[in-house]
C-alpha cells in the first residue's frame, strides 16, 4: 500500500543515501518524487539517482499527529545540492531553532503505517559545516 521505500535507493547507506529522482534530458529539470512527464516540455523523463545532501531553505514545527509522526514534529524545505527542493521531517528536537542554510543529508527512518506495518521512509538530520 504505501510505496515510501520506492524513494530511497535500495543499496545506498545511511553515510551516502540516494534518493530515486526523475529527470528530463530535455531540460534538465529533475523531480522528486518520481513523475513520468516533464512540467515544463511535456517530454518523458527517465529515472535517475541523486544524492540527498542539502540544505534548509525553511522549516516548521507541526503541532498536530500526522498518521506517521506524534506531534510536535518539524517539517522542512531542503534545497538539496542536486537541484531538487523537497519537503521532509528533520530529525531535531521540536523547540530547537534551526537557521535557514544548515547543512542536512537524507537518513532511513522506520515508521510504522496504520495497519501496523513497519517501513523505511527517509527523513533529514543537521550535518556539521566543513
Ligand atoms: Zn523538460
Amino acid at each position: 500500500m504505501y510505496n515510501l521505500e520506492k524513494l530511497i535507493v535500495p543499496d545506498s547507506h545511511d553515510d551516502n543515501l540516494k534518493l530515486n529522482c526523475s529527470y528530463c534530458p530535455k531540460c534538465e529539470r529533475k523531480y522528486f518524487p518520481l513523475k513520468e512527464i516533464c512540467a515544463d516540455c511535456l517530454d518523458s523523463l527517465t529515472n535517475i539517482e541523486i544524492n540527498s545532501n542539502g540544505r534548509i531553505f525553511s522549516y516548521t514545527t507541526i503541532r498536530t499527529d500526522s498518521p506517521f509522526y506524534k506531534a510536535p514534529y518539524t517539517l522542512a524545505f531542503v534545497d538539496l545540492d542536486e537541484g531538487v527542493r523537497l519537503l521532509a521531517r528533520v530529525n531535531v528536537e521540536s523547540h530547537q531553532q534551526l537557521d535557514s542554510n544548515k547543512r542536512v543529508k537524507g537518513v532511513r527512518t522506520p515508521i510504522t503505517t496504520k495497519d501496523g506495518e513497519t517501513i523505511n521512509a527517509f527523513e533529514f538530520k543537521i550535518i556539521e559545516e566543513v
